[in-house]
């Protein structure tokens, strides 16, 4: 029985066990290391899972769906081809793909795993994460920290017992950068800081935009299918500017041919902005952690979006040091959770402090504060507790009346960094009466007092009366109970799985439709024919027949994606 480790990621997914003496990678049906995390839906109830889910996302968007884990622990459900998923269910039916993989390439059942999370993520998160795994029936006894995995998969338990690092995470679709120690055996995470609103993806859009304004055309003018497919294409050439110091490009729009070029030397104007987005979650998290560049001993970079030459340099002239980039950026989280779990197999597991032990994001009261100039700015985001104190906490703030005879006071609960209330998220809200009196004279006590759990207890007390008001806001709201767990597996078990030795073809079929509906014309009608002759090698049963059409509708697919 086989215990593996498993990077369930935004955008892409892995699984990796512990071999001898090395961490092996495990390869999906289609003999690829990254499974996109992508689930589809077919009108007959099979679910499809990795690429050929994510070639469906243009063929089928309203049977398809990504980036999920971003609605991890929240209540939002989505709805593929009729059925309703939980966020729990749709990672669960990723988790199940990674399983069945793993156990088809050792030859054995998978009954444990050890799975990252984001170190931001909250109790909630993390909850709904097991939740995920249970439906996949893998027992996960512990969760591990990205940066902690990365951490270790670079080598970090062979180093000194006492030092600083960062771990630098840049994905698709995010950044994160946290600031860790080691101490004996055990990798604390310091501080997190980190932008979810920037990644891999901003720069190949900023990258589509500026080669779209050098021929004078604009995102606005193209057509979805257009747009899918210059992004794609765009995507290469930013992956082949990451190793050499131009590239060129050819796309179509309106059945016109453009064709040009991009230089390395264009793209610090073109990123610039983005760039500099990426310096501040580094210098808040350092500061936040109370340290400076001269205290971090190694910089290690995560996600693909970090093989940018650009963002190598900017890392090294923050941080003064280079990073350490040897183990392929995709690759890193997953071989850590592995060797992670090779370790705690041994019981040398080495200790990780997760960051649920620190608040990840500060908790604060929406109020109004004054002007300056007579009047009220409302809606003042006035933080209680900051973000990365450690738990448990609890911290009052004091607040005024500010009208004459107001007769309460009310206070609404957020959670966030923004500087406006109401741009964060809000968690719960109370009131207290106070006694009729001037303004400014009547003074309550908030006190914010969070626990290991995640469960916040806001009091309010009036000084003058002694009265208190206290809510209890719990984290855990969408918390799946026993039966609802249940429920789920019954639900998930309904759904039809594609047997493993037609993954191949399903992904061939499913990236001609994609092309068939990103080109037109003669173009289009070609790939139609094309698709209907693959079609018909496969109902033949003939495995020689269907092999050799393979090869060949493979080939011929090729053509439209080409890179120049
Ligand atoms: P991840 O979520 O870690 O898989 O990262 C995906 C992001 O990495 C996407 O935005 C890709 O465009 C980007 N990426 C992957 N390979 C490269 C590369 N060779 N050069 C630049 N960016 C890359």
């Amino acid at each position: 029985m086989a215990f593996i480790g498993i990077d369930l990621g935004t955008t892409n997914s892995l699984a990796a066990v512990w071999h001898g003496d090395d961490v092996s990678l495990i390869p999906n049906g289609l003999g690829e290391f990254l499974t996109p995390s992508v689930v589809s839906v077919t009108n007959d109830q099979t679910v499809l899972v990795g690429r050929t889910a994510k070639e469906r996302l243009v063929s089928h968007p309203s049977a398809t769906t990504a980036r999920f884990k971003r609605l991890m622990g929240t209540s939002s459900t989505v709805t593929l081809n009729g059925k309703e998923f939980t966020p729990e269910e749709l990672s669960a039916l990723v988790l199940r793909q990674l399983k069945a993989d793993a156990e088809r390439f050792l030859g054995e059942p998978v009954t444990e795993a050890i799975i990252s999370v984001p170190a931001y993520f909250n109790d909630n998160q993390r909850n709904a994460t097991r939740v995920a795994a249970k439906l996949a029936g893998l027992k996960v006894e512990r969760l591990i920290n990205e940066p902690t995995a990365a951490a270790i998969a670079y080598g970090v338990r062979e180093e000194s017992d006492e030092m600083n690092f960062i771990v630098v995470d840049l994905g698709g679709g995010t950044f994160d950068v946290s600031v860790m120690e080691k101490f004996d055996d055990l990798l604390e995470v310091q501080a997190s800081a980190g932008d979810s609103e920037l990644g891999g993806e901003d720069f190949t859009q900023a990258l589509v935009e500026h080669i779209l304004q050098q021929n004078a055309l604009s995102w606005q003018v193209l057509s979805l299918q257009e747009r899918g497919r210059m992004y794609r294409q765009v995507d290469g050439v930013k992956a082949v500017l990451s190793e050499k110091e131009s590239a060129e490009f050819v796309f179509t729009v309106n059945e016109r041919e453009y064709t040009g070029q991009v230089t390395q030397a264009e793209l610090a104007s073109v990123w610039g902005s983005l760039l500099k987005r990426l310096t501040l979650p580094v210098e808040r998290a350092l500061r936040d952690a109370s340290l400076t560049h001269s205290d971090i001993s190694h910089v290690f970079m995560v996600g693909g979006a970090t093989r940018m030459p650009q963002v190598q340099q900017l890392m090294t002239r923050i941080l003064r040091r280079f990073p350490a980039c040897h183990i392929n950026p995709d690759h890193v989280v997953a071989m850590g959770a592995a060797i992670q779990a090779a370790l705690k197999q041994k019981n040398k597991a080495l200790g990780d402090v997760v960051l649920t032990d620190v608040m990840p994001f500060s908790l604060g009261v929406g109020c109004s504060n004054e002007d300056g100039q007579g009047g009220y700015l409302d809606d003042v985001h006035s933080i209680i507790i900051q973000r990365n104190t450690t738990i448990p906490v609890s911290r009052a703030s004091h607040y005024v009346t500010l009208r004459d005879y107001q007769d309460t006071i009310h206070f609404t609960v957020y959670q966030g960094e923004h500087r406006l209330a109401q741009q964060n998220i809000k968690l719960g809200e109370l009131s207290v009466s106070v006694p009729k009196a001037r303004a400014g004279e009547e003074q309550v006590e908030v006190r914010f007092t969070y626990d290991i759990n995640g469960l916040l207890e806001v009091n309010a007390k009036v000084l003058s009366t002694g009265v208190t008001e206290t809510v209890v806001i719990q984290n855990s709201e969408n918390r799946l109970n026993e039966d609802q767990i249940i429920e789920a597996l019954a639900r998930l078990s309904e759904l039809k799985i594609p047997p493993a030795e037609q993954a191949a073809n399903k992904a061939l079929m499913a990236r001609g439709e994609r092309l068939f509906i990103e080109h037109l014309g003669q173009v289009r009608k070609t790939i139609g024919d094309e698709i209907q002759l693959f079609e018909q090698a496969l109902a033949t049963q003939d495995a020689r027949v269907a092999e050799k059409a393979a090869r060949e509708f493979d080939a011929f697919l090729n053509k439209f994606e080409t890179v120049l």
